[in-house]
């Protein structure tokens, strides 16, 4: 490369290396039947939303115009906020952006240096993320392994006024799998640990109200910090972090992605409010989604396909090599069915897979009909051969 600068010369190599490992992405338009949104609810396309952010859109213009703190700040937020914290039955809750944001936002603010935060092994980026930016130490128990997480914090107690967290997902976003949260808010109230869960796929679709995971596990709602992302089943976009009024008044001080970035457009919160009535007024949804994930998985097990035993609604089919992962994809998506393979380092090396997200919408048969020839393709050992999406 005669002329290229360091800098080019660096990321064509990098470019390359991803190109060889099977690693190399690019952005593909949705078609096909939906197996891999995060709709989970069908809410993103329903009437009743796509007409009330059109009206607030008239209403409130398309740009808030300035951070919250600033000249973006909006009655709508207010209202939106003070109606989510009551569905989580949090004390107060804060919207951000973004789920990303959220998280970055809770784990720098929330912690100093000193404390010592314990993270799942499986914890998504923005948690992880969040967890690299702050000034805590960070010390990564194996995953849902409650055993384990109690030895290392007997071995990393923090010396006071130093503080303790542990930060998990609720559901687990390429797994599928759920937290136990019951033993993890045992613990922490034993030990005086605060507890950060990230429900980002779980509200709108777990406990008996939608809430999320801790509410169907019957926790102190009060007391619980959380992470609620709007642009899965809520159809919507941005995240709520709902908890006690102390730590939502100090996010407002300083978290530094709610101080120092655009607000969100305004009338997404009337999109979100629109979302709640539905998931308020229509439980049925997240039985139907339920019911469609446990067929799924039934018929992915009578065909052979290894899967958890669980009703979740999002369906690991771990392939293991990053290129076969991409040509089982590729050969899913050309019979209609949009499902993506899910590589590292999203997921762990040699654990490359099909992450089927299941919607209330999906019809048994379509289900059927992705299972045969998701069977028939895994049959035919599809070659591997140099990734292209
Ligand atoms: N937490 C988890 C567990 C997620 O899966 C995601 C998004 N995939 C986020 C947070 C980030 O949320 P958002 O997409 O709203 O930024």
């Amino acid at each position: 490369m005669p002329g290229a600068s360091a800098l080019e010369r660096r990321v064509r190599s990098e470019l390359q290396r991803l190109d060889d490992d099977g690693l190399r992405r690019t952005l593909r338009a949705p078609t096909g039947l939906d197996l891999s949104s995060n709709d989970y609810l069908n809410l993103a396309t329903h009437p009743r939303l796509v007409a009330r952010f059109a009206e607030a859109v008239q209403l409130e213009g398309c740009g808030s115009t300035g951070s919250r703190l600033l000249r973006g700040e909006r009655a709508a937020f207010a209202a939106i906020e003070t109606r989510f914290a009551a569905f989580k039955q949090a004390e107060r809750a804060l919207y951000f952006s973004s789920g990303y944001l959220a998280n970055l936002a809770v784990l720098t603010a929330l912690t100093a240096t000193g404390d010592v935060v314990f993270s799942d092994q499986r914890n998504h980026a923005s948690l992880i993320d969040g967890l690299r930016l702050s000034r805590a130490t960070v010390v990564v128990f194996p995953h849902n392994d409650i055993t384990a997480l109690k030895r290392l914090i007997e071995a990393r107690r923090p010396r006071p006024p130093a503080v303790t967290f542990i930060v998990v997902e609720s559901l687990y976003s390429m797994d599928g799998d759920r937290a136990p949260l019951g033993e993890l808010a045992a613990l922490c109230a034993g030990e005086g640990i605060t507890l950060i869960v990230d429900e980002a796929h779980a509200v709108g679709v777990c406990g008996p109200r939608g809430s999320g995971l801790i509410e169907e596990n019957g926790l102190d709602a009060a007391a619980c910090l959380s992470v609620n992302t709007a642009g899965k089943a809520l159809g919507a976009a941005g995240a709520f972090v709902a908890g006690p009024m102390w730590a939502i008044d100090y996010l407002v001080q300083r978290a530094r992605p709610f101080v120092f970035s655009t607000a969100a457009p305004p009338a997404i919160a009337a999109a979100i409010g629109a979302s709640l009535d539905i998931v308020a007024a229509e439980p049925e949804r997240r039985t139907t989604l339920r019911a469609r994930a446990r067929h799924l998985r039934r018929r992915l097990r009578s065909a052979g396909i290894e899967v958890v035993d669980d009703d979740g609604h999002i369906v690991p089919v771990v392939i293991g090599d990053n290129a076969r992962a991409v040509a089982v994809a590729a050969s899913l998506q050309a019979g209609g069915f949009d499902v993506r393979a899910i590589r590292p380092p999203t997921v762990p090396p040699g654990t490359a897979r099909l992450r089927v997200s299941v919607n209330a919408g999906l019809s048994e048969s379509s289900l059927d009909a992705f299972a045969g020839l998701l069977a028939a393709t895994l049959r035919t050992g599809i070659p591997c051969f140099a990734a292209s999406s």
